[in-house]
């Protein structure tokens, strides 16, 4: 089940999807018409399959031909793995943040670190290491930064 929750700042609703979206999901009765625009943080969403892209991609697509401005933020690794695969998923809106994969090399737990598309576009995708947040040893980045970052390189 996909929990939402919505926040009006000023201009801008703010979204906030949560679960996994694996269903024909109404977007249009959960979320609603949005003004002028709209924010959508899909941090809490572990997976989207072929069925719940569909609806996504219906709704954004219904605000885009609306001039409804959308930005994705905190964009979850399975919506990131959606944006470059599904060259119109993002529906004329732009990604400003996104959950970067990590895995210690210590105990090998995998964990996600936030960054601005712009942070990352600034360190050239060249991911530094973090800090692992179950046993404080060294994470690296764990992925092939021309497959994950492929929307950024190439939009
Ligand atoms: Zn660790």
């Amino acid at each position: 089940m996909i929990n939402i929750v919505k926040e009006q700042k000023g201009d801008v609703l703010v979204v906030k999807l949560s679960g996994s979206i694996e269903e024909s999901v109404d977007f249009d009765k959960l979320i609603g018409p949005a003004t002028k625009e709209i924010m959508v943080s899909t941090k809490a969403v572990p997976r989207i399959n072929s069925i719940g892209v569909k609806a996504w991609i219906k709704y954004f697509q219904g605000l885009a031909a609306k001039k409804t401005k959308i930005t994705y933020i905190e964009c979850s690794m399975a919506i990131v793995e959606q944006i470059n695969l599904i060259s119109n998923f993002i529906c004329g809106g732009t990604v400003s943040s996104l959950y970067v994969p990590y895995l210690c090399q210590n105990c090998g737990a995998e964990s996600a670190a936030p960054y601005t598309t712009d942070q990352v576009k600034k360190l050239e995708f060249k991911m530094p290491d973090a800090k692992c947040p179950k046993c404080g040893g060294k994470a690296s980045f764990d992925d092939i930064a021309e497959e994950y970052f492929y929307f950024l390189m190439n939009g």
